[in-house]
């Protein structure tokens, strides 16, 4: 059962948790889950997937259904991968929005997009929207670095994994280079942090890769009943990948630093 069915089923046994942090790397299909879902208990003519037709999917996909809301950093997509901030303000507007009554859905429902990007200060407040008692609300969080978020956070919300990492072509390519990337002197290394930090809009992508490769390599190491000090050295790599990351979306940290002591990792 995947995340969407999950939350689907929850809802049909009227035992949907407060709070979800749906985490994956593919952001298209988390935002996705999360758009299907919404439609799908506000469908007029729902079965096993929303109609997408009826008035209430219209207006969710059209962007002016009223119980639904949406927050998501402000800025370029480049600077949205880096740089942008969910700020304080955007979710103090989220409570009052959430303070009066549903207009006409079960619930009202609050997508926090990219929900990473929330500074220090906005988490806080949204901690407090989580705790204050209020009308049926329903909180998506859909983020790609989930440990970014506080752990008060993070308790208080159900985590649904929506992983994607079929091989595509890409993919398969992308191990390759890194086990070459893990061959090559520290030096080489060096040179590829250089030249990355330099292309800041490239950084994410290739970390993406790079965890898929890790993850797969780590994979194949299970597979090949590896003795457990090999295992631990990739769980340290993909652990790396993932805080390294973490700490360039959420920070102004020198990227050519922060990939360089990945290299070191690798
Ligand atoms: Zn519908």
């Amino acid at each position: 059962m995947n995340e969407l069915e999950y939350l689907k089923r929850a809802f049909d046994k009227e035992r949907l948790a407060h709070a979800y942090i749906l985490c994956g790397n593919d952001e298209n299909k988390v935002q996705e889950s999360a758009q299907e879902f919404v439609r799908y208990i506000n469908c007029a003519k729902r079965s096993e997937n929303s109609c997408k037709e009826c008035e209430s999917c219209l207006a969710i996909d059209g962007n002016r259904f009223p119980d639904l809301y949406r927050v998501a950093p402000h800025g370029t997509e480049e600077e949205s991968q880096w740089r942008a901030e969910i700020k304080i303000g955007q979710i103090r507007q989220l409570g009052m929005s959430l303070s009066r009554a549903a207009w006409n859905a079960p619930f009202q429902v609050a997508i926090v997009e990219q929900a990473h990007t929330m500074n220090v200060e906005a988490q806080s407040a949204f901690l407090k929207l989580l705790e204050e008692p209020r009308g049926p609300v329903l909180f998506l969080l859909l983020t790609k670095h989930e440990f970014v978020l506080l752990d008060t956070i993070r308790s208080r919300a159900q985590q649904l994994a929506c992983w994607n990492f079929t091989a595509r072509p890409e993919q398969a390519r992308s191990l390759e280079e890194f086990q070459k990337l893990q061959q090559v002197s520290l030096h080489e290394r060096f040179v590829v942090a250089k030249e990355l930090a330099e292309n800041p809009s490239r950084i994410s992508v290739e970390l993406e890769k790079w965890l898929y490769a890790a993850r797969a390599a780590l994979m194949n190491t299970l597979k090949e009943k590896a003795d457990g000090s090999s295992l631990s050295k990739m769980l340290k790599t993909v652990r790396a990948i993932q805080e390294v990351s973490a700490i360039l979306a959420r920070t102004n940290s020198n990227a050519r630093l922060a990939l360089e002591r990945l290299m070191i990792e690798f």
